[in-house]
Formats: C-alpha cells, structure tokens, sequence
C-alpha cells in the first residue's frame, strides 16, 4: 500500500484556469480537495485491483478528471438535476468526477466486476457522495431491469467497447430525449456510418460529434453524442455477449 505520506507528496495541479478556459467552469476548493483525495485513493487500491496506469499527477488530472468532465460539458453548469449512469466504470471514470463536480445529479456506477464496485462504495462513501449508486451488473442485463430501463438523462461509457457496442449498452437506459455519451480516442467515418445506423435500430441519432485537444498533452479525442428519440425495441440490449460477437 502507498503510504499516506507518499501519496501526500503527489499533488495534482489545481488547473483553475485551464479548467475555466476549457470547460467554462471550475472546481470549488472543497472539490479540489476531493479530486485530491480520489487520486489518493486510486493510487493506494491500484496496487491490489489494478484499476490505472495513469498515476502521475499531471496525467491524472488530464485523462481522468478533466477527460471525465470534458465528457458532459455541455451540461455542467446546467440548472437541472440529472440522473446519469457510467456504464463500465472500472476504478469510477468519469462517473467519479461527474459526480464530484456536480453533487446534486443522482450517478450510478455500473460494473460487471464485483470488487471494483466494493472500492467504489468505499470511495464514495469516503468522499460523501450520498447520491451516487453502485450496481454489479452486466451493462446487457441492467438493460433489462425495470428500475434501469428508461430510466437515465445521461449515460455515459469510456473505454468499454466498440462504438455500436456502447449504444447497444446505453441507448436502452435512457429516457426518450436523454443522450448517450461516447468517449472516444481515435474516430473515422467508417465507424461513424456503423454507429449512426447502430443508433437508429435502437431509437438514437448521431446528434453531434466533440472534436478537442487534451489540454496539457494535446491529443486529440472525441465524444460522440447520441440523442434517444423513441424508445428502444424490447429486444435490445441483446443477451450478455451477443453484442460484442454479433455487432449491429
Ligand atoms: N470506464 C473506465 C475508464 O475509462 O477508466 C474503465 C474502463 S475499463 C477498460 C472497462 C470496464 O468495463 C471494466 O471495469 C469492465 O469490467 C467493464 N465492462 C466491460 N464490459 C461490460 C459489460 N458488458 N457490462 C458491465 N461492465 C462491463
């Protein structure tokens, strides 16, 4: 385990104007302590559970919480209170910090793994997070449950499949008119005619595309919005597995 004062000593950048300048918003000096404590916590888990390799300060600011955040910036500084799920959110990226920077919208951190959601109540619990959930389910399946089905404005999904996989995940749990967000690295136009047709079997549209440099590194990433406009035939998510063998 990293001894409290080695993880003392790694201290992430407080960014306050890089955060204004990218996102129009910035942490409070309680959510920069949070962010702090979050990295603490991830560097001490990941000797057991293997959640990151990013662990250097400034890397983790940048690929884990600004990345996270860059995600839903259109609606950060939004008046509504909004239900979102991170689907696959292994060590709670960008769930984590979604729910750290706005503590009023209800998240749910969902993972097909048991022991990353067992840290993950631990963290939140430490983090005092009152309004985030925890669910040990396969994204196919959560598709399928009544208090899930329908139920989401955002859900979000990082570094969990393919393109059309992740909608076949999301679009399900969200309600008519709440959007899908797909963080992506790389991204083509082949995989963009295959995801808008994904989305359209599914009751979504392609509704817009974020095109941005990281703002320390400068790698250029996506995100992929994907508006539901009806709801989802009931066939969708197909059973565990089918998705990834049998890609829409
Ligand atoms: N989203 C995090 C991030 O960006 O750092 C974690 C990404 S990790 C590479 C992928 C995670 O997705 C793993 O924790 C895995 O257990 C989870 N996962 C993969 N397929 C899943 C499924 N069908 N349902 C639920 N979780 C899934």
């Amino acid at each position: 385990m990293m001894s409290d004062l080695a993880a003392a000593s790694k201290r992430l950048p407080s960014a306050n104007e890089l955060w204004q300048e990218t996102l129009g918003w910035h942490p409070t000096q309680d959510q920069q302590a949070q962010f702090q404590r979050l990295y603490e916590q991830i560097l001490a888990a990941n000797q057991s559970l293997n959640l990151t390799r990013i662990t250097e300060p400034a890397d983790f600011w940048e690929k884990h919480l600004w990345d996270s955040l860059r995600g839903i910036q259109p609606w950060i500084n939004t008046e509504r209170s909004l239900r979102v799920i991170d689907i696959g959110t292994g060590g709670g990226f960008p769930g984590v910090p979604v729910a750290l920077a706005r503590p009023d919208w209800t998240v749910t951190l969902l993972d097909s793994t048991r022991k990353k959601i067992n840290f993950l109540r631990t963290l939140v619990a430490d983090l005092g997070l009152s309004q985030t959930e925890l669910l040990v389910e396969r994204a196919e399946q959560a598709g399928h449950l009544p208090q899930q089905r329908g139920c989401y404005d955002l859900a979000l999904i990082r570094a969990v499949a393919t393109a059309t996989v992740c909608a076949e995940y999301a679009l399900p749990l969200l309600k008519v008119g709440g959007t899908a967000v797909l963080y992506r690295g790389q991204w083509t136009t082949e995989e963009a005619t295959a995801l808008a047709n994904a989305a359209q079997i599914l009751g979504g549209t392609l509704d817009g595309t974020a095109v941005f440099t990281t703002p320390l590194s400068h790698a250029v990433r996506h995100c992929l919005y994907l508006k539901k406009q009806s709801p989802t035939p009931d066939a969708f998510p197909r059973p565990v597995g089918i998705p990834t063998q049998k890609p829409l």
